[in-house]
């Protein structure tokens, strides 16, 4: 079996990573949603900071995190 890190990857303008991450809003406490299934990163790279934003439901305050995406491929089979 061979595994590569992927270090260079054109990902689309609309990749959705299919999770949610919960924190807490730092003005009022409540918990705040960076939903990935329902919300996208434009053209992420690999390797690197990608800027997420989402608002406070409760008090409107804007929050930002950033994101890092790794990516390997593995050789699964080989036919022939
Ligand atoms: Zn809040």
């Amino acid at each position: 079996m061979k595994r590569f890190d992927i270090t260079n990857c054109d990902l689309p303008k609309r990749t959705y990573l299919g999770f949610i991450y919960h924190s807490e809003c730092s003005e009022c406490g409540s918990v705040i949603e960076f939903d990935f299934d329902r919300d996208y990163l434009s053209y992420p790279s690999i390797g690197e900071n990608t800027k997420a934003y989402t608002v406070c439901n409760d008090c409107g305050k804007e929050h930002f995190i950033f994101i890092k995406l790794s990516m390997q491929a593995e050789i699964t089979e080989n036919e022939g």
